[in-house]
């Protein structure tokens, strides 16, 4: 028996999400009594697989068929499947990702696992195998049981803290069959988001509404980013209008965070965009309007005009 978890990869590097997964396959491991394996598909750099190893993980298994260069729901789904059965696993891990929610389900399927979905805590193993997770997107708990022989678990970003235990992995090349129609769909083009942090991995996003009147006052959300070493975000209506990219777009249609701190300059605070949200760990509301429903799922707010309060928190920040 053991623990596999699953490595999200961006541009050769491990995911800061993948690694809180491996903190809490590595820690479900320990209470279980059983080894944990990563598994990674595609181009990582060596040192970032060895690097895994930090993690607890003394395995890591690296799918390196070209035909994976980029994420392919069906093989990545075929392949991780074969990994459990090689390394006998009982509970599958992997972080939430727009592409692992349509991986589990069809991993599940192959593994005839029982599956939840944004889990926020361990398994409580005490009787049974029961996991709490988020849902109505990250505004209530509930606790899930699995029954099935193998588990399937999706964990939430910034739920579990990844930390480092010292050590290293042995990175092992793992060739699993995949057969030809799971490559039945293929990316032909690939457009890059722009800027230097990535919006769904951000530590500190700085977002702007319609309060901030036009792309031409974007500057001064841009200069706070780059002070705190944040990613940009913005509202739909400002995506909408062209005043920014559509890529930075937060809420129920667009990019759902959780980085540890979220702040909102001239947004109102509407259920979609909250819904994109709400499982920041910090919020920070700047509106000029006392009223803005913001405030109310808001850690800190600012009653004022963002053009007096951003260029004062740039000072500040600058400071620092
Ligand atoms: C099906 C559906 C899906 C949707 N999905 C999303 C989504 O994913 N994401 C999303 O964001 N929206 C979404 N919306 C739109 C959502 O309902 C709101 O209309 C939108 O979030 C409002 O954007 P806003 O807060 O930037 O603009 P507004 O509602 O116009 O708010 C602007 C805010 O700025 C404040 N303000 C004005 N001037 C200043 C100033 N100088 N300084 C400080 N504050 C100031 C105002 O007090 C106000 O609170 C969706 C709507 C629908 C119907």
């Amino acid at each position: 028996m053991s623990i596999l978890v699953f490595i999200e990869g961006v541009e050769g590097e491990v995911k800061k999400s993948s690694l809180e997964a491996v903190s809490y396959a590595t820690e479900l491991a320990k209470k279980k009594g059983v080894a944990t394996t990563a598994v990674a598909i595609g181009n990582f750099s060596a040192t970032a697989l060895s690097s895994i190893g930090k993690y607890g993980v003394a395995k890591v298994l690296h799918v390196t068929n070209d035909k994976l260069a980029q994420v392919n729901v069906m093989a990545y789904a075929t392949a991780l499947a074969e990994a459990a059965k090689k390394e006998n696993a009982e509970v599958v891990i992997l972080p939430k990702s727009s592409a692992v929610d349509a991986i589990v389900s069809r991993l599940a399927v192959k593994l005839n696992a029982g599956v939840v979905t944004g889990a926020v805590d361990l398994p409580d193993t005490s009787g049974g195998f029961k996991v709490k997770k988020s849902i109505y997107t990250g505004k209530a708990f509930t606790t899930v049981e699995l029954t099935s022989a193998i588990k399937v678990i999706t964990v939430a970003k910034n739920a579990f803290p990844a930390t480092e235990t010292g050590g290293s992995a042995q990175v092992e090349v793992f060739a699993p069959a995949i057969p030809e129609s799971d490559f039945s769909i293929k990316i032909t083009k690939t457009e890059k988001a722009t800027g230097e942090i990535l919006l769904p991995e951000a530590d500190i996003v700085v977002s702007g509404g319609r309060g901030l009147k036009g792309p031409e006052n974007w500057g001064m959300i841009i200069e706070l980013a780059k002070e705190l070493g944040a990613a940009t975000g913005c509202s739909k209506p400002v995506s909408d209008m062209d005043w920014r990219p559509h890529h930075e777009h937060v809420g129920q249609t667009g990019v759902k965070v959780s980085p540890n701190l979220y702040i909102a300059i001239g947004i109102s605070g509407a259920i979609q965009h909250l819904a994109g949200v709400n499982s920041s760990k910090c919020i920070v509301v700047i509106n000029k309007d006392p009223e803005a429903p913001f405030f109310k799922a808001a850690d800190y707010g600012i009653v004022g005009d963002a053009f007096e309060v951003v260029p004062k928190l740039i000072e500040a920040a600058k400071k620092l």
